[in-house]
């Protein structure tokens, strides 16, 4: 049946996701996922859009959420561009912003979505290598480039960039290339480059609904940036599909945007969870950088990484390690609720192979 294939569609190597079991027996500590429900304010106004409204398409523009976004970044609606996730923004992205030739650059130990998206648009990329510390050393991405793209906080080191080696990024490659920050973690205590969009041209910010917001379920993510940028992403995204944004959707972020108080409770929370979660696995001999996301990295000093994953497995709780020189040895595990940890603290302290 091969040949009723593409060469493509027989050859791509698709991104995994984590699992997402059936049943709802695991603690899920395993995709990042927000361990709160989403604000019951959001809940209400996407129930008042279950209507008979739904057999109608639903706005292409999304405008009422890009209005909610723009007021909330202090930016204009024509700097907003929405999307099915922000994964399907990033994938607009790679082919907005790059093109064959020169490459994207991007870390070696990042997001892994991103080499999954240059193949599948067959673009070249070159990806750069973390430092000692797994650091982003900005020096090393000051070369011939289409385009770089990484999230910061960076993804599964949790690590942050100031603002200030982003900037030097984006002037390095003013009238050259686009630098596409992913700032999906950045509300867990990172500090945004959004303030620089009004003095650089060249720089795209995508976030998500789906980790600072618990709305991974609903598909919505951004992107921001200057006008003529995202009328481009906009081309790309009106040659593929009119209408990524539901009508749920739309209405569930625009609410989300605008409950600024129940979010800030619940990133609080994630934070002091976080540091607990921290200081009682260092107290267990792990090491670990210092994490400014919903998830941390952790090393034990001589058990392998994929033992207390399969053990912790079968005790029901889903974390995930990756397969990958350098961080093959490294448990990705995303921060829960207070109760969830202590279940984790309290299987890792009981490990006995
Ligand atoms: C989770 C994640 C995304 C995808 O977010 P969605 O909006 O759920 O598609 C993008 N980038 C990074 C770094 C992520 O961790």
């Amino acid at each position: 049946m091969k040949e009723y294939l593409s060469k493509k569609a027989q050859t791509l190597e698709p991104y995994l996701p984590g699992e997402q079991p059936k049943d709802k027996k695991h603690i899920k500590l395993n995709t990042n996922e927000n361990p709160y429900p989403p604000s019951p304010r959001v809940l209400e106004a996407i129930r008042s859009y279950v209507n008979g409204d739904l057999r109608l398409y639903p706005d292409p523009d999304a405008a009422m959420l890009k209005e909610a976004i723009a007021k909330h970044e202090g930016l204009s609606p024509e700097q907003v561009f929405c999307a099915n996730g922000s994964d399907e923004v990033l994938a607009f992205c790679f082919q907005a912003f790059f093109s064959k030739g020169r490459p994207v650059l991007f870390p070696d130990i990042t997001y892994s979505f991103y080499p999954v998206f240059a193949a599948l648009y067959g673009l070249d990329y070159k990806e750069i290598a973390l430092g000692e510390k797994f650091e982003i050393n900005i020096s090393d991405y000051l070369i011939e480039n289409t385009g770089i793209i990484f999230p910061n906080p960076n993804a599964p080191t949790g690590l942050c960039l100031p603002i200030d080696d982003i900037k030097r990024l984006i002037e390095y490659n003013l009238h050259k290339a686009a630098v596409i920050i992913d700032e999906t973690y950045i509300g867990f205590g990172g500090l945004s480059v959004v303030e620089l969009l009004g003095e650089y041209d060249n720089l795209i910010v995508t976030r998500t609904f789906s980790k600072t917001h618990s709305l991974a379920g609903l598909r919505v993510g951004y992107a921001l940036g200057n006008k003529c940028l995202i009328e481009g992403l906009t081309r790309i995204k009106n040659s593929f599909n009119s209408y990524p944004v539901d009508r749920l959707a739309c209405v569930g972020a625009t609410v989300a945007i605008e409950d600024d108080a129940y979010y800030m409770d619940v990133r609080k929370k994630i934070i002091v969870t976080r540091q607990n979660t921290v200081n009682a696995l260092r107290s267990l001999g792990f090491t670990m950088s210092e994490s400014r996301a919903n998830f941390i990295l952790v090393f034990h000093p001589y058990i392998k990484a994929k033992k207390f994953c399969e053990y912790l497995y079968k005790n029901g709780v889903l974390v995930r390690y990756f397969d990958k020189p350098r961080i093959e040895n490294g448990i990705r595990i995303s921060i829960g609720t207070d109760k969830d940890m202590e279940i984790v603290v309290k299987l890792l302290k009981q490990y006995g192979p």
